[in-house]
């Protein structure tokens, strides 16, 4: 094979949608007209709308990010103690507990899903604990059965942080539907999004209703104060912007769809290289490619081929290294240890987010591999 050339223009992991600007330009004249900016206004409350249908949710609650959302999730359920969590996830998911006051625990991944293993859960447990915090990792699905049988058994909340599963479904059911809370963030990196933004969905008119309390400073009416909430509300902006974005999620995770075809193709005769499969049924979020490089097979470790790709102007992304566990605050964790994480601690040397988005060719995409493939050579 013929040495792969560099890119011309840097390659990254993701590129936003961006819808047609003179639309955008008419929705924020319709924001302009009504003067009202935000407070659940026009465009928030048909975004809220749209998207319980899209995510086919009972109940669902906007707000300015995904981890305020999660923030009101944890108050909303009334936590106390520790919390069983993932180490293998986005800052955002443990860090949520200690802002709460609450004290992460970490579980053991499963080494196909890359999901919490949920064997592993009930080892765990103690009187302190009140709630299981899981990741639908790369928008694979958790196994919420087990997740449920363990939760219903020691009395525990569980809270699903779906920040890579927008429209995912378990069972031809929304992935929102599972535990009591699940978070979705809208930032400009996932798959839907509005810049910023993010939601909470529920299963009951009481918990939503105390959500959007919390997400407005607890008020009730002009002379009614109830909790101590915070402000976390979406504006009409994000919201406008979201209900164009939403016209285009399809066709992006379509495409995606394509290219994950490609590189499926290409990647499977390379030793020590295996795509992270996406969950069946074409229902995946095909929010991101991740491969794993083992290095005995490779010959390579994955820190070598991520140096390489920067020589060649592609920017893959270590996805989730450091792991949670190793964050200066939470490694002296009795939990964070080594020996309770061996599977999260080989995962993470292996993992590698690869260039995907919908505006990436197909050639490109094949030339990406052709570049791995020459890193043996
Ligand atoms: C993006 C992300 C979040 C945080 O969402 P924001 O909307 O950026 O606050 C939380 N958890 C995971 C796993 C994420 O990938």
């Amino acid at each position: 094979m013929s040495k792969a050339k560099p890119f011309s223009r840097p390659i990254y992991i993701t590129r936003p949608i961006l819808p047609n600007l003179n639309q955008f330009k008419n929705k924020l004249k319709q924001v302009w007209q009504n003067q009202w900016l935000t407070n659940n206004g026009p465009q928030h409350q048909q975004l809220e709308k749209k998207l319980r249908l899209v995510l086919q949710v009972p109940y669902l609650s906007l707000f300015n990010n995904g981890t305020n959302a999660l923030l009101t999730a944890l108050k909303g359920l009334n936590l106390k103690g520790e919390i069983i969590t993932t180490p293998f996830t986005f800052p955002a998911t443990p860090h949520v507990i200690t802002w709460s006051n609450l004290q992460p625990v970490f579980c053991d991944i499963d080494n196909d899903t890359l999901n919490i293993n949920a064997s592993k859960i009930e080892s765990l447990i103690n009187s302190k604990t009140s709630a299981i915090l899981a990741v639908h990792v790369f928008g694979n699905p958790c196994n919420v059965q087990s997740i449920q049988a363990i939760a219903k058994k020691h009395n525990l909340k569980v809270i699903y942080d779906a920040a890579h599963a927008f429209g995912v479904e378990i069972d031809n059911k929304g992935i929102g539907n599972f535990g009591d809370i699940t978070m979705f963030s809208f930032h400009a990196t996932k798959l839907f999004h509005t810049a910023e933004g993010g939601a909470l969905s529920c299963k009951s008119k009481k918990l939503k209703k105390k959500i959007d309390l919390l997400k407005n400073f607890g008020i009730v009416s002009e002379e009614q104060v109830i909790e101590a909430g915070i402000n976390s509300k979406m504006n009409e902006i994000q919201a406008a912007l979201g209900l164009l974005v939403l016209k285009h999620w399809r066709q992006e995770k379509q495409k995606r769809t394509q290219l994950f075809k490609i590189y499926r193709r290409c990647l499977k005769d390379i030793p020590g290289i295996t795509i992270i499969a996406p969950h069946l049924n074409g229902k995946n979020s095909y929010q991101y490619l991740v491969i794993r490089i083992n290095q005995e097979e490779f010959g390579y470790s994955r820190d070598y081929v991520y140096q390489q790709f920067r020589k060649y102007n592609v920017f893959t992304r270590k996805y989730f290294f450091p792991l949670c566990s190793q964050y200066p605050h939470y490694k002296y964790l009795p939990s964070a240890s080594k020996s309770n994480l061996p599977v999260a601690n080989q995962v993470v040397k292996e993992v590698l987010s690869m260039p995907f988005y919908g505006n990436l060719s197909l050639k490109d995409a094949e030339k990406i591999c052709n570049i791995l493939k020459s890193f043996q050579l």
